[in-house]
C-alpha cells in the first residue's frame, strides 16, 4: 500500500526572544488510506502544531509532507487552494470554531461558496444531506450555533469539514471539550463516516482514554519528539516507553477486578525553549539512567512495527 500522507523529518520552531521553541522536532510518519493514526501527548507537546503544519496551516521550519506523493510545501497558493478541498480539519472547541452570527446553513455552506462549487438550490440540498449524515435534523439549518448542545455543535463542525468530500482530516482533539457521555457518540460517528466515505484521519488526543477506539496505530509525542509508535493493541497491551506507560496508567479501567498501578510523573513538562539534554523525558522518567542525560535515544524498531526512542531498548 502507498501512504496517502508521508511526513518526513518535520520541524516547526517558533522564535521567541532570540530563542527557539521547538514545538515539533523531527516528526516522521506515514499515514495510509483509510487508516486512523492517533497522535497523543500532554498539552504543549506539539501535537496541535504538528497537525496544523502537516496540512500547511503553518509553514514548516524544515521537512516535507507528501500528499499522494507530492510535497505540498512546494505548492503555490492556487494549488494549495485546490488541495484544501481534500484536506480538512476538525477543531477541539466547536463553539469557538463556529461563527455565532452565522446560521448552520451559512456555516456548512461556506466551503461551497469559497470554492465556488455548489450554489442555490443544489447547495441547500447538499447541506441538508450533510446534516442528516452527521445525525442532525435538516430542518434546523436556519438555527444558530448557540441553539445546539456541545455534541451537536461538534457535529456541525464535522458536517462543514465533510462538505467538499475530503480524503484526509486532521481531528484536533474533537472530543476533549465534550462530556464523557457524548465522546463515544462522536467517536462512533467519525468511525461510521470513515467507512462510508473512505476517510483517512489523524486523530489528536491529550490522553489515551478514547483514542484506542478509533485508532489503528498510535503515535505518542513528548516535548516535540516522537516517543513511541505502534498499532493500538500493542500500545495498550505492551507499551514500551516509560512515558507511554505513565499515560496508560492514568486511563480508568472499567473492570473493577483489573488493577493497574498509577504511575505519577514527578514535576511538570519542561519548557520547550530549553528542553533537557539527552532524552527530553529524563527529568520525569522513573527509569532514567546516566546515559539518558548525555545521549539522545535513537528512534528504533524494537519489534516489527513497534517503534520507540528509549535507551532501555537500545541494542
Ligand atoms: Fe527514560 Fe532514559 Fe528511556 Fe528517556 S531514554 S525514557 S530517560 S529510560
Ligand atoms: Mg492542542
Amino acid at each position: 500500500k502507498t501512504p496517502l500522507v508521508q511526513v518526513k523529518d518535520l520541524k516547526k520552531y517558533f522564535s521567541i526572544d532570540r530563542h527557539y521553541l521547538k514545538a515539533v522536532d523531527g516528526l516522521t510518519l506515514d499515514i495510509f488510506p483509510g487508516e486512523t493514526v492517533g497522535l497523543v501527548g500532554e498539552s504543549g507537546c506539539g501535537k496541535s502544531t504538528a497537525g496544523r503544519t502537516i496540512i500547511r496551516l503553518y509553514e514548516p521550519t524544515e521537512g516535507e509532507v507528501l500528499y499522494n506523493g507530492k510535497n505540498i510545501y512546494t505548492y503555490k497558493h492556487r494549488e494549495m487552494v485546490k488541495i484544501r478541498r481534500e484536506i480538512q480539519m476538525i477543531f477541539q472547541d466547536p463553539y469557538a470554531s463556529l461563527n455565532p452570527r452565522m446560521t448552520v446553513e451559512e456555516i456548512i455552506g461556506e466551503p461551497f461558496a469559497i470554492h465556488r462549487t455548489l450554489s442555490g438550490k443544489k447547495r441547500k440540498e447538499r447541506i441538508k444531506e450533510l446534516l442528516k449524515l452527521v445525525g442532525l435534523n435538516p430542518d434546523h439549518m436556519s438555527r444558530f450555533p448557540h441553539e445546539f448542545s456541545g455534541g451537536q455543535r461538534q457535529r456541525i463542525g464535522i458536517a462543514r469539514a465533510l462538505a467538499l468530500e475530503p480524503k484526509f482530516i486532521v481531528c484536533d482533539e474533537p472530543i476533549s471539550a465534550l462530556d464523557v457521555s457524548i465522546q463515544a457518540q462522536v467517536v462512533n460517528l467519525l468511525k461510521e463516516l470513515q467507512k462510508k466515505m473512505g476517510l483517512t484521519y489523524l486523530f489528536i488526543a491529550h490522553d489515551l482514554s478514547m483514542v484506542k477506539y478509533i485508532s489503528d496505530r498510535i503515535l505518542v509525542m513528548y516535548l516535540g519528539k516522537m516517543v513511541e509508535l505502534t498499532d493500538s493493541e500493542s500500545l495498550y497491551n505492551v507499551p514500551l516507553h516509560p512515558y507511554t506507560q505513565a499515560l496508560l496508567s492514568a486511563v480508568p479501567i472499567p473492570d473493577p477486578d483489573v488493577k493497574r498501578e498509577r504511575i505519577v510523573l514527578k514535576g511538570d513538562v519542561p519548557s520547550p525553549i530549553s528542553p533537557p539534554s539527552g532524552c527530553v523525558f529524563r527529568t520525569r522518567c522513573p527509569a532514567a539512567m546516566e546515559i539518558c542525560s548525555k545521549v539522545e535515544p535513537k528512534w528504533q524498531e524494537v519489534k516489527p512495527g513497534h517503534f520507540t526512542a528509549c535507551h532501555l531498548y537500545e541494542v
